[in-house]
């Protein structure tokens, strides 16, 4: 007989995984612990409850949301079918009636004859021979968060999400920085932005003024000293900085022969080398001013930005130590993580990887393969990323063009605008996908 899944959440991922198995004959507990216990965020009682923005992001196939959610719409996305219903007219984004919604998939839960939905709170994960799938998201009850560090060990479970901004290569100046590591160890795989006494005043000046998010109450104080924001580094005097993150120790500037008085230096945050991230450079300021201070920078003067900083709470475990690229954990065969738990990031990653755990554990319970989703399509990449990434300064990901497996590029198909490069690559993603669909009959 084939065993009954725990799913833990029923959040965005958790009802997609839910109704995944449930519509191909497998018994689902679900467990959500509101609302007699909250979270910080949530607004309702309710299952998939959107906590934040109303949207799903953008229709249009030449933006990675868009793409995405065309995939999640081929894999069958429930999430995405009940939100069909509830959209609210705003362009080409797909934006819903966010409480409406929630309260709709709530019912189709409970009326699925192939779902049992328990309200409680999840205080251990189940013993070895029980098929789970933890989805309870970034604001995880602290107990289970407590309890999941056994499994992911101390220092492979994450509770604060602290991210520098992350640049297009293809947006760097390369003429106006230099390569090369400190004391020139290893692979010159740095990228440094060299700065002068003056320059690099100017540039804490703008800092310490510019205007930051506001944190709602339960996120404020919680800076560790590790991940201290770069405006609250900067606040600490004028050479904080100098001395931190933007230290200039061991670097020497091939154009002066010498070591500049300040150094910006940009990590490769991708095998493909189309991202880079600003070391040390985690923030709160507000996006534009994001936009404005760090494009001041010599070589960043066009940067565009794939991802901006940020900091609040966020439950999330280290998955390229933890998870193969189905989504589950590489030491326990029947357990797999999904959503944002699981080092995704957004409303539409985590239903897709919601989506994709689902499918897998029903493979896996009916004693069929697991079969990871091709680098071509935006499922396969993100998933692959996640498992896959640099685990020492893991983040939860977003799916973004730059994860996809490159275009073979014809002599034509390099004069293409990269709007239209985007719309070939999804088109590409689209037709893999659907073959792969049919031939693995996933
Ligand atoms: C403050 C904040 C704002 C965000 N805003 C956006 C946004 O605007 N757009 C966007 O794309 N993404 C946003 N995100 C990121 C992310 O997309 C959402 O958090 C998304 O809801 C994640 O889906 P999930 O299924 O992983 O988690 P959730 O949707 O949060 O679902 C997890 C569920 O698990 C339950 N749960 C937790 N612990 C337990 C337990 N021990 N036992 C039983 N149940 C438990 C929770 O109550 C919850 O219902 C935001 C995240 C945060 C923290």
């Amino acid at each position: 007989m084939i065993p009954t899944v725990q799913v833990i959440g029923a959040g965005l991922a958790g009802s997609e995984a839910a109704l995944q198995m449930a519509d191909r004959g497998i018994r689902v507990k679900l467990y959500e612990m509101r609302p007699q216990t909250g979270t910080e965020i949530h607004e309702t009682p309710f299952a998939g409850e959107m906590v934040c923005s109303n949207s799903l992001g953008s229709t249009e196939l030449h933006s990675a949301s868009g793409l995405l959610k065309a995939e999640l719409e081929l894999l069958g996305s429930r999430f995405l079918q009940t939100a069909a219903q509830f959209r609210v007219p705003a362009g080409s984004s797909f934006s819903v009636d966010r409480h409406q919604l929630a309260e709709n998939m709530e019912s189709t839960l409970a009326a699925h004859p192939g779902i049992e939905m328990i309200r409680e709170e999840t205080r251990e994960l189940p013993e070895t021979d029980v098929p789970v799938i933890v989805a309870t998201g970034p604001l995880t009850s602290p107990v289970f968060a407590r309890h999941l560090t056994r499994f992911t060990q101390r220092r492979h479970l994450f509770f604060y999400d602290a991210t520098s901004p992350i640049i297009r290569s293809d947006s760097i100046d390369f003429f106006r920085v230099f390569r090369g590591t400190r004391y020139d160890k290893g692979e010159a795989d740095f990228l440094n932005i060299p700065l002068a006494e003056g320059n690099y005043h100017a540039f804490v000046s703008e800092l310490v003024k510019a205007e930051t998010v506001e944190l709602p109450d339960f996120e404020k104080g919680i800076f560790f000293e590790a991940c201290l924001p770069v405006e609250e580094i900067a606040r600490r005097g004028p050479m904080s900085l100098a001395f931190g993150p933007m230290k200039p120790v061991g670097l020497k500037d091939p154009r002066t022969g010498h070591m500049p008085f300040a150094a910006i230096q940009l990590r490769r945050d991708n095998i493909r080398e189309t991202l880079y991230q600003m070391v040390g450079f985690q923030t709160r300021l507000k996006w534009k001013e994001q936009k404005r201070i760090f494009r001041t920078l010599p070589g960043l003067e066009a940067a565009e930005f794939e991802r901006f900083g940020r900091m609040h709470r966020n439950t999330y475990i280290n998955a390229p130590l933890i998870l193969d690229a189905t989504g589950r954990a590489r030491r326990r065969d029947s357990l797999f993580f999904a959503g944002q738990i699981s080092g995704v990031e957004g409303y539409v990653e985590s239903i897709c990887s919601g989506l994709l755990a689902g499918r897998q554990m029903s493979r896996h319970l009916t004693g069929r393969p697991l079969v990871p989703l091709p680098g071509e399509t935006a499922c396969g990449a993100l998933l692959d990323y996640v498992s896959s990434a640099e685990w020492k300064n893991f983040r939860p990901t977003k799916f973004s063009f730059g994860l996809l497996a490159p275009l073979e590029l014809s002599r034509e198909s390099r004069k293409l605008s990269k709007r239209e490069r985007k719309e070939q690559l999804a088109q590409r993603a689209l037709e893999t996908l659907d073959q792969w669909i049919r031939r693995q009959e996933f």
